[in-house]
């Protein structure tokens, strides 16, 4: 039959899809690329891996069905950790997770999802798309056969639980925090240990005290794990993780053997899942925070300037240390830290003024 002749036989319903033709192919299709999203959080963990859902669904959709994504929680598909690697050599072609995990393949993989006392999530996306960030991101992750994007933000996150309270530097001495990263060894420099565990042990190990303090996100999932119930301190602000950057990257030959089209519905998927996490984060730590304080007391205090001073020169240290060690670095702290300067000048009249002045 010709085609003219089924369309008739068909009827009207089948002429107006056709009509909606682009390029030749109708849409609706049959998927073109099945995918596997692998992911380093538990399945359908609060944010973060609805997250990594919410992209899935948003690119199926925008392709009207030409990409197809089975997102994996950790350990369904590989462990959360060796998400990077699986998505490296193929056995998945996307995945979600953190760029400080990956230290280990390379330490500039940390500059990339927070740095101590470093930019915001809204400074911080300034840099990615607009001052060179991302494209240092690409060349650094290009060695790995990977594509990455920015698909996300946690926003400043909270300086964590205490069972006692810190009123001076010496107070960080012996204390004992799950704290990874960066943060960690800044802790560890100024007298603390940092204990790294998964998720699920945190909320044990500080209500028997095997550690004294800890460090989650912020109030919207420190609330949902119940943290209050372990330690009554809760304090501001996360110098550590100031604006982390969530991450997808996707195996390189994948990417390439998408048509243009789809490659750039991806790549604005991502930019639209990335300022999605914020607004769900803005909106709810917003409420989560006066839950906390208003139904279970919590003390919600600000951590003393004299250790915030004394944290930032530490983390100056250990990051300079990074620098030190890693050609690439370098180029990459000298960028970031070039558009901060240049951010802190602006976002002193600008963001903090304001903030200031609208709380007078
Ligand atoms: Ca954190």
């Amino acid at each position: 039959m010709k085609r003219r002749d089924v369309l008739k036989s068909l009827g009207s319903s089948v002429v107006a899809a056709s009509s909606l033709a682009v390029g030749g192919q109708a849409f609706a299709a049959k998927p073109e690329f099945k995918w596997k999203m692998v992911t380093t959080w538990p399945k359908n963990f609060p944010v973060l891996g609805t997250n990594a859902n919410y992209l899935a669904k948003t690119i199926e959709e925008m392709t009207a069905g030409r990409i197809r994504i089975k997102v994996f929680g950790a350990n369904e598909l590989v462990p959360a950790f060796e998400a990077f690697d699986a998505v490296s050599r193929g056995t998945a072609q996307m995945g979600h997770g953190a760029a400080y995990y990956w230290k280990g393949k390379n330490e500039t993989t940390q500059f990339f999802s927070a740095i101590p006392f470093g930019m915001t999530a809204q400074e911080v996306n300034g840099w990615l798309y607009y001052g060179g960030g991302l494209a240092l991101w690409e060349e650094l992750y290009d060695q790995f056969n990977l594509v990455p994007m920015a698909t996300g933000n946690t926003g400043v996150q909270m300086a964590g639980w205490f069972r006692k309270e810190i009123n001076s530097v010496e107070d960080l001495n012996g204390l004992k925090m799950r704290i990874p990263g960066l943060g960690g060894e800044v802790l560890s420099r100024a007298g603390g240990t940092p204990v790294n565990m998964p998720g699920g042990e945190i909320f044990t190990s500080l209500q028997s005290g095997a550690i004294d303090a800890t460090e989650w996100i912020g109030p919207y999932n420190d609330l949902a794990f119940g943290l209050y119930k372990a330690a009554k301190n809760y304090y501001y602000p996360g110098w550590h993780e100031p604006g982390s950057t969530l991450e997808t990257f996707i195996n390189k030959e994948a990417f390439n053997d998408l048509p243009k089209d789809l490659q750039a519905i991806v790549k604005h998927a991502c930019k639209d899942a990335n300022m999605d996490m914020v607004s769900e984060f803005s909106a709810k730590n917003n409420a989560a925070l006066t839950t906390l304080v208003n139904k279970h007391q919590v003390n919600v205090k600000p951590l003393p300037d004299d250790v915030l001073k004394k944290l930032h020169t530490l983390s100056n240290e250990v990051v300079q240390e990074i620098v030190d060690r890693d050609v690439f670095s370098q180029k990459v702290y000298a960028s970031y830290t070039e558009f901060q300067q240049q951010a802190t000048k602006w976002s002193k009249v600008s963001e903090y003024a304001y903030m200031r002045a609208r709380a007078l």
